[in-house]
């Protein structure tokens, strides 16, 4: 491998000066706003680069099974988004409506998406991998008027919901086979391929104003925790969108960007398609799933100057070892960068020695909208710290009662902890652009987000003397034990640090002297047998690295942690098979082929 990637100064430069002068109302001047007024997503995202001259330049790269499957440059984005708002006007879906897009990572999704954007109808992805009844139950909370699909999805899983879904009046079909049925069998009621609606339409590229609070996008959250919560997020999202895709992950103008999050996710829609694009950027979109060879060439071949993937993938790579990056050369890659998950210490030390960079990792949640918590390009990495809160964003520790709640001080806010190293709930002060406007559906629940002029995170934390915030685990995960509360990813990140763990899930068991007591669940790596050996050598690591307080007191071996489809460990289910509890809403629960 060769070294080190390019040198060049950050974009966002002294992190103490940025968070001096930055403003959100500055950060929106970075933006052009709409001609007529108000603030479209999808125009920031495309129309504004050809308004400045970068029609011509490639907005999106899809690489398939034999290369490179299309690019579609800006101008490319710009038409036929546009004419995919004309089609939803044709069929009288508009501005509030909400729209579905249900298809792996084929281009017309990205148009379904950003087209959806301009005619002020509101778009949620879901995840292509979903069964019936996730797909179903989505739809209708939303309310869904149209889904964008292909003809392999609707026969699978859609055909059989019509019935359930009155309101689904439109089936627009892209992808794989589309194209063969224009003209001929329909599907199913209001189903029709997108491209025999295109004849119709007239590239018209003008956007109607739009409010700033316009609905925009649903996202639906991972389900670590429990049923999924649909966050309603608004078109002035965006400016948190750009501004972090700038200060967090470096972005210029003449960047090779790869994120490695399926559109189906707010990771591959916020930062997969919109806030890269807004910088006008080459977004690469790789059609296939995880492999560590081809993942290496695609860096190499497409010379990827700036990476955003997740702990899950790392951990795959480190586990595939050094064989499949042997002879690549990644000099291109300046800056990469890891969200979804804490990520350990173990993967930013294999970061600098394999790939001879480190990773940065950035902390945010679908609700929020946007990174919030982040290490930057131009700041020193502490490996296992998510980093410091991004210029705009106020992030406070503030304190729990034993039951969790978050404690309310007498201005009716929470009471925050300033000591250094104090362990509380991560809480960050409203507004900023890019908050959720409500949970779809569960205004309650949205309400119970929030305390005076903050918002609950649910995430435990610690912040350090130089004000570094330290993940130490979902509030519903933490373990009581002996009057100590334990974050699982301190225990996992050591038992990550051994050489036959590929992964680790710790959980708290009940125990009649000490509260909980830690159980581990570890995965191996290939090759490595498990043996009552090897379970006592782990022990005893555990004992040595954290000391008997806070070290598993059980190991369990298990090759197949159960995660969300996006990839988090899901702790809740591990406890609920361990102590024989229901297992609740498993709708994102990853399904192992
Ligand atoms: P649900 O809310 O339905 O349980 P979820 O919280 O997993 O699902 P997301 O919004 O996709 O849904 O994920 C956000 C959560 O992911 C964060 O609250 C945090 O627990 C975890 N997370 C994201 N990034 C990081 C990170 N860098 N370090 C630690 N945890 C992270
Ligand atoms: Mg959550």
């Amino acid at each position: 491998m060769n070294g080190a990637g390019p040198t060049v100064a950050s974009v966002m430069g002294d992190y103490g000066t940025a968070r001096r002068e930055f403003t959100w109302d500055s950060a929106r001047r970075w933006l052009d706003g709409l001609p007529g007024g108000g603030l479209n997503i999808a125009y920031e995202a495309v129309d504004r680069h050809v308004a400045h001259g970068h029609g011509a330049h490639p907005a999106l790269r899809f690489l398939g099974p034999d290369g490179v499957d299309q690019v579609l440059t800006y101008a490319d984005l710009a038409d036929r988004t546009a004419r995919f708002a004309e089609v939803l006007r044709s069929l009288g879906v508009g501005p509030g409506d909400l729209v579905c897009g249900l298809a792996g990572r084929v281009p017309d999704l990205y148009v379904a998406l950003l087209g959806t954007l301009k005619a002020r109808s509101v778009f949620s992805p879901l995840f292509s991998a979903f069964g019936p009844e996730p797909l179903r139950q989505r739809m209708q909370i939303g309310e869904a008027r149209l889904l964008v699909t292909t003809p392999a999805l609707y026969r699978k899983k859609v055909a059989g919901l019509r019935e359930t879904l009155p309101l689904l009046e439109h089936v627009l079909l892209i992808g794989a086979g589309a194209e063969d049925l224009v003209g001929g069998e329909r599907l199913g009621p209001g189903v029709v391929p997108l491209a025999e609606l295109w004849p119709g339409t007239t590239g018209d590229p003008v956007v109607e104003p739009t409010d700033p609070e316009e609905p925009a996008l649903v996202h639906f959250t991972s389900g670590t925790t429990g049923t999924p919560k649909g966050a309603v997020h608004v078109h002035e999202a965006v400016v948190a969108h750009h501004a972090t895709a700038r200060y967090v992950l470096d972005l210029r103008d003449d960047d090779i960007f790869w994120c490695t999050a399926d559109p189906g996710w707010v990771t591959g829609t916020s930062y997969g398609v919109i806030a890269p694009l807004t910088c006008g950027v080459t977004c690469v979109v790789d059609e296939l799933e995880f492999d560590a060879r081809r993942w290496y060439r695609l860096l190499e071949e497409e010379r990827v100057t700036v990476w955003y993937t997740a702990p899950t993938a790392l951990r795959m790579l480190m586990k595939a070892g050094s064989a499949p990056h042997e002879g690549r050369d990644l000099s291109a890659l300046r800056h990469i960068a890891s969200v979804g998950e804490p990520l350990n210490p173990e993967v930013v030390h294999w970061g600098l020695a394999e790939l001879d960079r480190p990773i940065r990792d950035t902390w945010w949640q679908t609700e929020t909208g946007a990174i919030m918590v982040a290490n930057y390009a131009a700041t020193e990495i502490r490996p296992g710290s998510m980093g410091r809160p991004v210029p705009g964003i106020d992030a406070a520790v503030v304190a729990r009662d034993v039951e969790g709640h978050v404690l309310t001080g007498v201005d009716g806010g929470p009471v925050v902890l300033d000591e250094p190293d104090a362990l509380g709930e991560l809480a960050l002060r409203r507004p900023w652009p890019s908050l959720m406007r409500t949970y779809l559906g569960a205004p309650d629940r949205y309400a119970t987000a929030f305390l005076g002029d903050w918002y609950l995170s649910g995430d435990l934390v610690r912040r350090d003397a130089d004000g570094w915030f330290w993940f130490v685990g979902r509030g519903d995960d933490v373990i009581k034990s002996a009057g100590h509360l334990i974050g699982p990813f301190e225990v996992e990140s050591a038992l990550l640090e051994h050489h036959a763990v590929a992964e680790a899930g710790v959980i708290g068991v009940p125990d009649p002297v000490v509260g909980e007591v830690v159980k581990a669940f570890v995965a191996l790596k290939p090759g490595v047998e498990a043996s009552e050996e090897l379970r006592r050598e782990l022990l005893g690591w555990g004992r040595t690295r954290l000391g008997s307080a806070v070290a598993p007191r059980e190991i369990a071996f298990q090759q197949d942690l159960p995660k969300t489809r996006s990839g988090k460990i899901m702790r809740r289910l591990l406890k609920a098979r361990e102590l024989g509890l229901p297992e609740g809403d498993l709708s994102t629960l990853e399904v192992s082929s």
